[in-house]
């Protein structure tokens, strides 16, 4: 069944929906309420002024309709509830008058006056509250749509989807832990009416979605350790040459990692590394050495990193280190046609020897001629499957992973656990510590002032906001509206532009070029520029509303300056957080944040949000059900290896999902 195949849902909800991320039935009935409003009875006994109530009522007089202007009416009626009358007002909703009869029970939600003793209702429905509690569902929204017509659709889909549910948990499972049914759970997360009911619900998918994930996992781990690897010759003195062509002197963490990966792929067995190392201690550098062994044992290398910011700055460095010695290539989204189809052939005829770009590298009709190693960058960033299927292209090619993102311990024994990680400690000399200052909005002439001091240096600055367009529903600072401030202070004399996420690749890469050449003094961007973007002149960061980001993203911003000689610093703006964010000040250890943050909020931070594709779960959260993680990663690995012949069917399901996300790339 389609979505649209969804009774009450057109053309015009089917485009809203689109816009939440639904586009599947499956989509629908896992769009879970962000939140449940429990409506109870307002005690009015110790009530203050202007307070949220809820009163189980009747109507008691004939609702009487203001037209205000177009568009705009307000209706009155009278009311009786707990023992007393109170007057109602609510805005537009004169349709709603027909049912408002005198003695009809009516459930009104509202703010109270208590001098007027009025009701503003924002919300009032037909039907009795009585001494039950009733539980609405709240779901995120986009204009146009409300948590009722979602609620709609997603019942209607259960009603005509029937048992047809796709189930993953297999029945002894089922049995083991006495679960609801799938279609149940999904009946109560939408609709509960008991507190008890919907937590063992809750616990039931959330279980699903892990165990799902964890079975992905642990087939793919072993698949993995069923591979053989490249086995290469490559000596110390072969890299030391290229060490001779760099700018700066190798720190010792960055040799060991050298040397660590040089024994893998010298080895047998297949390469499957991790490199974390805070943001700045060069791990790119480190990356480029081992495609060059790479390249020196004759196989081709894939680096592939999450924007194409990022990609054309390593491409840009590539070049410069090794000029003629490789032949290496850019491939984006916006690579042209006919330049895609030259890279394309010269990376099935060989001729290609490495290759960096987004996730087109990983597109069907990319076909290598001996893959042998791949990057990935900002390794956090990409999902579990996107890397496998670009594994999958070459033979057995080495891969290797770099994070700037430290996995806490408990975490990662079970998502990396197959992996070897390396760990780059030491920082490059002669980097000095990012200053970092929490300044409330009311500070803004003290923060213009700093600005204006780096700039009189001939230095430049990255301004962050969190949204691109002014939103009339939130009080976040937007990118353009802070072009506008800032061409008001610094535009007579400097050059402002912005640049972010929704703006075609070529635009971005013109401006962040213009950036890195000193054209642009002040960038304003949203956190696209966050990750592993290099520009040594840029001596100051901005964020306004810094409470909206993690304590990890926050420091991963604030290491785009500091990144060569000249001291800089980072100014976090925000009227509230100012304790989580003052952590910042204190320490610089990214390691520590993020434990932090994972303390604070969860895995959601680490991973980036909507980018890591299966590092999301829709219902689980990983640091608050870390137990049933664990649980589902047992469950999953033993129903792996000892699946009973009842449950094979759905082993191959869940086998064929792996294969079939490996295929499909979803943005
Ligand atoms: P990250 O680990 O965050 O990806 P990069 O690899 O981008 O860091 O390196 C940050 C900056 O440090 C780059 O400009 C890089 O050229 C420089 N760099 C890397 N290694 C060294 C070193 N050993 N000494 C001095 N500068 C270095
Ligand atoms: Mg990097």
């Amino acid at each position: 069944m389609e979505l649209k195949d969804v009774k009450g849902i057109g053309s015009k909800s089917l485009s809203l929906l689109n816009k939440l991320g639904i586009y599947t039935v499956n989509d629908l009935i896992t769009y879970y309420p962000v939140r449940y409003d429990v409506l109870k009875q307002t005690d009015f006994n110790n009530l203050d002024d202007d307070m949220k109530v809820i009163v189980d009522g009747r109507v008691e007089s004939i609702p009487i309709v203001i037209r205000i202007k177009t568009g705009l009416n307000k209706m009155n009626f009278r009311l009786s509830g707990t023992d007393r009358i109170f007057g109602v007002s609510i805005f537009n909703r004169a349709f709603l008058k027909q049912h408002l009869t005198i003695g009809s029970n009516v459930i009104v939600i509202g703010k109270y006056d208590k001098v007027k003793n009025i009701i503003t209702a924002s919300d009032i429905k037909l039907g009795r509250l009585g001494n039950s509690i009733k539980i609405e569902s709240v779901y995120h929204l986009t204009n146009g749509l409300t948590s009722k017509n979602i609620s709609t659709y997603v019942n209607m889909a259960l009603l005509q989807l029937g048992h047809d549910i796709d189930d993953y948990i297999p029945n002894y499972l089922v049995e083991k832990y006495q679960f609801p049914s799938k279609k149940m759970a999904l009946n109560i997360i939408h609709n509960p009416n008991e507190i008890e009911k919907l937590k063992s619900a809750k616990i039931r998918l959330k279980y699903e979605e892990l165990f799902e994930f964890m079975f992905k996992i642990n087939y793919l781990k072993r698949e993995n350790t069923k591979l053989d690897g490249i086995k290469r010759k490559i000596y110390k003195k072969d890299i030391e040459s290229i060490y001779k062509l760099l700018p700066f002197t190798l720190t010792n963490d960055q040799k060991k990692v050298i040397e660590e990966i040089r024994v893998d792929m010298n080895s047998s067995k297949r390469m499957n590394r991790l490199i974390q190392g805070d943001v700045g201690s060069g791990k790119t550098i480190v990356s480029l050495i081992a495609m060059y062994m790479n390249k020196l044992s004759g196989y081709q290398s894939a680096l592939m990193v999450p924007t194409e910011i990022l990609a054309n700055q390593h491409y840009n460095n590539m070049k410069n280190l090794f000029g003629d010695l490789v032949e290496v290539k850019l491939l984006t989204g916006s690579t042209s046609k006919k330049e895609k189809n030259l890279i394309y052939e010269g990376l099935l005829d060989g001729t290609i020897d490495m290759v960096v770009g987004t996730h087109a590298l990983i597109q069907e009709d990319v076909k290598y001629h001996n893959l042998g190693l791949v990057v990935t960058d900002e390794q956090h960033r990409f999902g579990v499957n996107q890397r496998e299927n670009l594994k999958n292209k070459g033979l057995t090619p080495d891969v290797l992973y770099m994070s700037a993102t430290p996995i806490p311990r408990t975490y990662a024994l079970t998502i990396y656990g197959d992996m070897d990680v390396s760990t780059i400690k030491e920082m490059p000399k002669g980097r000095k510590e990012v200053k970092t200052y929490v300044f409330k909005n009311d500070d803004m002439p003290k923060v213009l002032e700093m600005m204006y001091k780096e700039l009189q240096e001939n230095h430049q600055i990255y301004v962050i906001a969190p949204l691109i367009e002014e939103s009339d529903s939130s009080n976040l600072v937007s990118v353009n509206e802070l072009k506008d401030k800032m061409n008001v202070a610094f535009g007579k004399k400097y050059n402002i532009d912005i640049v972010h996420g929704k703006m075609p690749s070529k635009m971005k890469d013109e401006i962040m070029n213009k950036f890195s050449s000193h054209k642009i003094d002040i960038l304003i961007s949203t956190t696209v520029i966050e990750v592993g973007i290099d520009v040594k002149n840029a001596s100051q960061m901005v964020i306004f509303d810094a409470n909206r980001f993690g304590l990890s993203t926050l420091h991963q911003l604030r290491g785009r300056v500091g990144r060569g000689e000249i001291a800089s610093s980072c100014i976090l703006i925000s009227d509230t957080d100012t304790k989580r964010l003052q952590i910042l000040e204190s320490t610089s250890d990214g390691f520590k944040l993020s434990e932090e943050d994972f303390k604070l909020r969860g895995s959601g931070d680490l991973f980036g949000t909507k980018q890591s594709g299966d590092m999301t779960f829709k219902i689980a959260n990983i640091k608050e059900d870390y137990k049933i993680l664990v649980q589902a990663n047992t469950d999953s690995l033993e129903f792996l290896n000892n699946t009973p012949v009842d449950c094979l069917k759905l082993r191959d399901e869940l086998i064929s999902t792996v294969r079939k996300d490996n295929v499909l790339e979803k943005e």
